[in-house]
Parts: structure tokens; C-alpha cells; sequence
């Protein structure tokens, strides 16, 4: 068919169909239509947003990051988060979470790793790392050779952290639909990253929050910090949130976000005790404001809100033998590099294309992917990092050289005591992956028949878990060979590592104090049996975090 009829054929259709009419019939999604509302903050993600419903419930997502089961329920117990406490109403037993118009389930257990990006992607999609594509908070994709840091640990760069607001980084990363995609009601989200297919998106201001990111990423470097940095994001936030409420109204499915919680406890002394102070102090007003708002247009009786964290927090030391992704001597890259290694450098973009192994840092985990080094011998050779690493060579020669260093500091001094687990597999490079096995000290065997010789009561869920990290399309984004570090609740602070630069507290790990999430229903209109009998039918007795998107499907009647 000539050009120019194509040309008139297109446009006729476009008068037909209008633009959007177009964009069905091609079958292209709108991907990236941002445009600006009111300010800069508020962007509509839509030509046009969905139209709220007439009728049928609404669900208020509150998403307190780092925030543990523990502590939120504490900080609650204390009397000092009223606003909270008035919606759940009266705690009606001693520990099993039931309150006059509330739920708060105990032992819900995030995903592995217990870590901000993909424990969030957990929450907005249902599915777990294999099959969601998004491995932590920053990840190494061998298909494309590519370094992803929306939340960097191990590099510095924070051009993917400002790229989730600017060019919406995690749309394009994340391989499953989307709770705002599955629910297909109009849908506000305030700072989550995972907002594709929402109508309308409140993010933070450009030029601050670089200046946070940065400041973030650099660990603490001096002295206290305090929290006006991270409660002016939250608060600039809620203020943008009320404001596209009075103009565009409710929406349906409502997300707010409060990332300040999680980057304060990292860098404050006394890191849990300054949790509980920012959740009391920044955190409880500003659910209150939140509430008032769906008060003020007679509709919170009936409105669920849930209240939902990504995991918890673990204190540490902010220090050079603690920190073990700070870039001083004796770390993880100087196992590699004596077993010949070239790994790749700590940079979010690097031209040097060269390297045969990859680090990327979870706090508690690191995830190292290997090529095989037979395509790429000679320096300057790029590796085929498509094809998987050879099992002896490559993959065991890691593994024995990680052992020995965990044991004895061979080969980096400050990895001697700190490594807790080993795990790796037998690779298939881009290709569906398998599970990870342990190694017991002289071979790889199954996670089932390590922990039956070996009994680890506190690394909870263990087995299971690591296959939603490991077994599927996108398992290999959690690397060939996988450290744990030695980050257990039992041991004293002077003895829990972990990868990344200085900071004062960290998670990622199978612990329980990293792992429980804070997960509560409330709707002041419905009683606490009541609500536990509707999540009981939607998602049954032993909710997780993939629970909670089938939650909120259920309870928008979906
Ligand atoms: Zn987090």
C-alpha cells in the first residue's frame, strides 16, 4: 500500500476514533502521557482519567516503608499515634490483632529480599522477585547488560532515583501487570514508584529531592542527622495529595506513600527509637490530615484503609568493619578480583564493558553474577553475558573463594566472621532460572535438606521464599552466587554486617525483624470480626505480602 494512503487511512481514523479511540485500536497502551495538573508535583498520567464510580467501596492505601510489625503496633499500644488509634478503635485481645473496627494479622512476612523496591513491586503487583523482574533495590539484567539503581546501595549515581519520578524508570521493568492495571479504577498514588496505570500521580519536587537522594546514598558520613529532610518530603507530599483531592475529588483507589520513615531510620541514632518518634511525631498527623479529608466528604465510614510496610528495620554499626560495600580495602570485590575476576565498577553507568562479574547490594544479600569467562579472556573482552557461567569454573570457583574469606578473611580481611550463608545454583543464563541450593561447606544441596541438618528457626519461611527470589523468567536478576550476610536479630549489633556504605540501621534479610510487615485493616464502619472474616474470604488465613493486592481487588469488588 503507497505511503500516502496510508496517511489518509490513519488520519480517518483518528477522526473516527479520537485519539484515544486510536491508541485502542492499535492496541498501544498510553505509555508515558504525563501531563502536568496544577503543579509540578501533579501529574495526570492519562488523557483522561477514569471516571470515579458512582458507588461500590473505596480503599485508602496508607505505605509506611520500614516500617515493622513491631514497632507500628508499639508505636500504637504507646497512645502517642491518635489519629491511628481512633480508626482502628479499642484493641479488643492481648496479641492477636483484633480491634473494635480494625485487623492487624500477626507474622504477615514480606518477599525476599526483604528490600525497599522489591518488596514494594510485591505489593503493587502480587508477584514475588523470579516474576515480578524487580530484584531489590538496585539489579544487574545480564539479557540487556544493564545496571538498574532506583534506590542505589552499592553505587553512588542517583540518576535512577530521579528517573522513577522523571521518565517513570520502573514501567518498564516491571513484568506483570500492575494493581492500578488489574483494578482499573481511577487510581491516585502519592510518591510510589510502581504507579503504572494510575490516573494521577503526586511526586516529589525534582530539585530537592536529587539533593535527598544524593545526601541518602552517601550513608552517614557525620554526626546525627535529623529528620527535616525526609518529613519535609512526606509533608510536601500530603500537602499535594489534599490539594489534587479538591480538585479532581476522591478517587477510588487511593496510594500514599511515606518514604521519610524508612531514610530517617537508616541514618538516625538510636535507629528504632527514632522510628517511633517519626511515627508518632510526622507520620500520625498526617494520616489524620489524610482521614479528614475523606471525613469532610462523609465517606470514611465506608472507605477500607489499609495500612501496609515493604519490611522492617535491624540496627547496626555505622562503620568501616560493618559497612561492607563502603569502598575501602578487604570487601567482596577483592574475592573476585584474586580469583581473576573483572568486576564490573561500582558505577550506576560505566563505559567499561569488559567486566565477568557483577555485584549488586541488598543490605543483607548481595547478588553476584558471573560470566562465563571463557567467552571474554583477554582484558578488553566483552563477556557473552546472554550464555550462563560455567558451574565449576566460575560458579564454584566463587563459592569456595567466598567460603574461605567467610571463614578466614582469605583473599578480603573484613569478610572473616561476616557472611552467614552462601547459596548458588546452576545457571541458564537469560533463560528461566532454578532454585538456589546452600552450600554446606563442601558441596551445594537442596535450602530443605540444609536447614534439616542444620536448623535455622530464625531465618523464617526460608525455602519457600527463596524460590519466589529465585525460581522463574526473571530469577537470574538475583545473580548466579548469593551472599547473606551475618545480620541475625539473636546477635549483638557488633556483629550483624552488611552490604552497603555506613548507615546505622539496614534490612533485606530472612529474619523476623526484617521480614514483618505491618498489614492492617481498618474500615470505621465494619467491625474487627468483620473485616477478619472479609480478608479471610478474599486471601485466606495466612496473609503475606503477595496478599495485598488480591486484597484490595476483593475489597473494590474486583
Ligand atoms: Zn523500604
Amino acid at each position: 500500500m503507497p505511503r500516502w494512503l496510508l496517511v489518509i487511512l490513519a488520519l480517518l481514523v483518528v477522526g473516527l476514533l479520537g485519539l484515544g479511540g486510536l491508541l485502542l485500536y492499535t492496541g498501544t497502551p498510553p505509555l508515558e502521557v504525563m501531563s502536568l495538573l496544577a503543579s509540578d508535583a501533579v501529574v495526570q498520567l492519562r488523557p483522561d482519567m477514569r471516571p470515579a464510580r458512582r458507588h461500590g467501596p473505596r480503599v485508602l492505601v496508607v505505605a509506611l516503608d520500614g516500617v515493622g510489625a513491631d514497632e507500628f503496633r508499639d508505636a500504637v499500644r504507646s497512645g502517642d499515634m491518635p489519629q491511628v488509634s481512633a480508626l482502628l478503635g479499642a484493641a479488643l485481645d492481648s496479641g492477636g490483632g483484633l480491634y473494635e473496627h480494625g485487623l492487624a494479622p500477626q507474622g504477615v512476612l514480606s518477599i525476599l529480599p526483604s528490600t525497599t523496591y522489591a518488596a514494594w513491586t510485591a505489593v503493587y503487583t502480587g508477584a514475588a522477585v523470579a516474576e515480578s523482574g524487580v530484584a531489590g533495590n538496585e539489579w544487574f539484567d545480564r539479557e540487556t547488560m544493564t545496571f538498574v539503581a532506583p534506590a542505589p546501595v552499592s553505587v553512588k549515581g542517583h540518576g535512577d532515583a530521579v528517573r522513577v519520578y522523571s521518565d517513570s524508570l520502573m514501567h518498564g521493568w516491571m513484568a506483570v501487570p500492575t494493581l492500578f492495571e488489574r483494578a482499573n479504577v481511577r487510581s491516585y498514588v502519592t510518591l510510589a514508584a510502581q504507579y503504572r496505570g494510575a490516573d494521577l500521580l503526586v511526586r516529589p519536587d525534582a530539585k530537592s529531592f536529587a539533593k535527598l537522594a544524593a545526601s541518602f546514598t552517601a550513608g552517614v558520613v557525620d554526626g546525627d542527622k535529623d529528620w527535616e529532610m525526609y518529613s519535609a518530603l512526606d509533608q510536601a507530599a500530603i500537602d499535594q495529595t489534599l490539594d489534587a483531592i479538591d480538585e479532581y475529588g476522591l478517587a477510588d483507589l487511593q496510594v500514599v506513600y511515606f518514604p521519610g520513615v524508612d531514610l530517617f531510620t537508616h541514618v538516625a541514632d538510636s535507629a528504632m527509637q527514632a522510628q517511633q518518634r517519626y511515627l508518632t511525631t510526622v507520620v500520625d498527623s498526617a494520616i489524620g490530615r489524610l482521614l479528614d479529608a475523606y471525613r469532610s466528604r462523609g465517606v470514611l465510614d465506608s472507605t477500607y484503609v489499609l495500612l501496609v510496610s515493604d519490611h522492617g528495620h535491624t540496627p547496626t554499626i555505622a562503620d568501616e568493619r560493618h559497612a561492607l560495600g563502603a569502598g575501602d580495602e578487604g570487601e567482596p570485590e577483592d574475592v573476585l578480583k584474586a580469583a581473576g575476576f573483572r568486576v564490573r565498577p561500582f558505577e550506576l553507568d560505566t563505559d567499561d564493558e569488559a567486566y565477568q562479574a557483577v555485584f549488586a547490594y541488598q543490605g543483607a544479600f548481595a547478588f553476584v553474577h558471573l560470566a562465563d569467562r571463557s567467552t571474554c579472556p583477554k582484558a578488553g573482552d566483552r563477556c557473552e553475558w546472554k550464555a550462563p557461567p560455567r558451574f565449576d569454573e566460575d560458579v564454584l570457583e566463587v563459592v569456595r573463594r567466598f567460603d574461605a574469606a567467610g571463614r578466614s578473611g582469605l583473599g578480603a580481611e573484613r569478610l572473616e566472621g561476616a557472611i552467614d550463608l552462601i547459596f548458588a545454583r546452576e545457571s541458564r543464563g537469560v533463560e528461566p532460572a532454578g532454585p538456589f541450593k546452600v552450600w554446606n561447606g563442601d558441596s551445594l544441596v537442596s535450602v530443605g535438606d540444609y536447614l534439616a541438618a542444620n536448623p535455622r528457626p530464625d531465618l523464617l519461611d526460608l525455602e519457600h521464599r527463596l524460590e519466589g527470589l529465585g525460581v522463574g523468567r526473571y530469577g537470574h536478576r538475583s545473580g548466579d552466587v548469593m551472599l547473606l550476610s551475618r545480620y541475625r536479630e539473636q546477635d549483638p549489633e557488633t556483629q550483624r554486617y552488611y552490604f552497603a556504605a555506613r548507615y546505622r540501621s539496614w534490612h533485606g534479610s530472612p529474619s523476623r525483624q526484617d521480614s514483618e510487615i505491618l498489614f492492617a485493616l481498618a474500615r470505621p464502619a465494619s467491625t474487627g470480626a468483620e473485616l477478619r472474616a472479609a480478608m479471610r474470604a478474599a486471601i485466606g488465613e495466612k496473609p503475606s505480602q503477595l496478599d495485598v493486592t488480591p486484597l484490595i481487588l476483593r475489597l473494590l469488588g474486583k
